[in-house]
């Protein structure tokens, strides 16, 4: 992996940041040496956070370390080099739970990467799929590693743990620690002031500047830079660029493709450091559907997870401060997924104690969340035409009212649906077709178990894509329905 630190580095220069304060940027031009190894940094803001992290020293270019169980995981922080080999030596110890996926490449060239852990990894199974995502801010070392002790714990206790072995088999659980590879590789090797944005060279010098990049966490097409100035911003040098257009980076579109083909029904990106659960819809004036199930669930689950190791317990809440563009946003209005932002405690500590009472404090949530899926109330199906061929209709809970033009379809490739519901009770389920109800069936929704409600459509329903409508798809999932084919997890085609 190849990454420049030879150059003269502008640097954006800030006080330490609170999570919730969008930074004063004040800009001086510093000429410093290559931080190698051998070359001792320069002091004070900028310096590359690896130069101060020995656990990180230590551990760097060196293999994962195999342990009776599984592999040592809680030595150190991992660059990108250290994430892509920890992934293949799991993928190669579980390959019956386990299969290594590529989702796409940086702009630097790095893969990003994904484990789906499932009973049957290398099978589409009529399974609800689910996402942990992590690193998506490049500084949020601890949000990769929240994702890795996930992967740790479902693998490595699979064969032992009754309930791990529920979840395996019972979901497609997408696995995605470090979203924005060279992101953190400049964090660790550029500038410790590079802790958010993907690096990219986006004011084309041909090299990396701290101020270069698109933070990925404004770039998805839902409300786009429509939040106004503290939003996101559309100045390249600031810390919150959304990037020259809607999804215009290449990990934007690698986890669009990723949701759109696998229609998660929960989605965990885990960030730093503001001790919160964000509960989409985070941007201002952005009415979320009613009843909003995402809401109830966060607040039932909450308070049953255990105080954080900074004394709080994590906070339900819509927003830290006024965002738009996010990756939450999107999967919720484009796919009806229930996503959610994880915000742990501290950001990047190097004591290893708080590191790991940090991991452990967070792992009960995605427990939890599986569980209450299992638990009910949930529905879900498959919508097939009298042949069984399956049909990507929109899906409509009734009685839910939506106020941002939101069409949620079935899976594409199954005719799957799954939803979360927020109440027990009766429910009711459509599968539509340009407004026309093509199939509807009742149940009752309990606590106790998912409830299963199939739907048959007429024969003469044409086969819907399944895309999020226009402006919120992917450039591939339309040439995909274009073509008549679904869309597959994996690098654009
Ligand atoms: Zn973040």
């Amino acid at each position: 992996m190849t990454a420049r630190h030879d150059a003269a580095l502008l640097f954006a220069f800030r006080s330490p940041r609170p999570a919730c304060i969008v930074p004063v940027l004040a800009l001086l031009t510093l000429a410093v040496a290559s931080p190698s190894r051998a070359d001792p940094p320069p002091a004070g803001p900028g310096e590359p956070f690896a130069n101060r992290d020995t656990a990180y020293q230590a551990r760097q270019g060196k293999p994962p370390e195999a342990t009776p169980a599984g592999f040592r995981v809680d030595q150190s922080y991992k660059d990108p080099d250290m994430v892509q080999d920890l992934l293949a030596a799991y993928a190669q110890r579980f390959p019956d739970i386990s299969r290594l996926v590529e989702l796409g490449r940086t702009a630097q060239g790095r893969p990003i990467l994904a484990l789906k852990i499932s009973d049957a990894p290398d099978r589409d199974e009529d399974e609800p799929a689910v996402l942990l995502i992590g690193g998506n801010h490049g500084g949020e070392l601890l949000s990769i590693e929240f994702v890795i002790d996930a992967i740790q714990v479902l693998l490595e206790r699979y064969e032992t743990d009754k309930n791990t072995r529920r979840w395996v088999d019972g979901f497609e659980i997408w696995c995605v620690p470090q979203a924005n590879p060279d992101g953190t590789w400049a964090f660790l090797h550029v500038s410790d002031q590079m802790d958010r944005k993907n690096a990219r060279d986006t004011n084309g010098n041909g090299r990396i500047d701290p101020t270069d990049g698109v933070d990925l966490n404004r770039n998805y097409p839902f409300r786009w830079g429509q939040g106004g100035p503290t939003a996101s911003s559309d100045t390249p040098e600031s810390n919150y660029y959304r990037g020259p257009a809607p999804a215009s980076e290449a990990e934007t579109q690698a986890v669009m493709r990723l949701a759109e083909s696998e229609r998660f029904v929960v989605a965990l990106s885990f960030h730093t450091q503001a001790t919160s659960l964000l509960v989409p819809y985070t941007i201002d004036g952005t009415r979320s559907p009613q009843p909003n199930e995402a809401w109830v669930l966060a607040q039932e689950i909450a308070p049953e997870l255990p105080v954080q190791p900074n004394g709080r317990r994590l906070r339900v809440r819509r927003q830290i401060y006024p965002v738009d563009g996010t990756d939450q946003d999107w999967m919720r209005a484009a796919l009806g997924t229930v996503a959610y932002i994880v915000e742990g405690t501290y950001e990047s500590p190097l004591d290893a104690g708080r590191r790991k009472a940090s991991i452990a404090s967070i792992r009960p949530l995605w427990m939890a969340i599986l569980d209450r899926y299992l638990r009910g109330p949930t529905v879900f199906g498959r919508v097939t035409d009298s042949q069984g061929r399956p049909t990507a209709a929109e899906i409509v809970v009734l009685g839910t009212r939506r106020f941002q033009g939101e069409r949620w379809s079935a899976r594409c490739r199954d005719g799957r649906f799954d939803r979360f519901l927020p109440r027990p009770g009766k429910v009711t389920i459509e599968a539509r077709q340009g407004g026309r109800v093509l199939a509807r069936r009742s149940a009752q929704a309990v606590v106790g178990a998912p409830v299963r409600l199939d739907l048959t459509v007429p024969d003469d329903a044409t086969t819907e894509s399944g895309c999020p409508v226009d402006g919120l798809a992917s450039r591939e999932c339309a040439r995909a329905a274009a073509q008549g084919t679904c869309l597959r997890p994996g690098p654009a085609p």
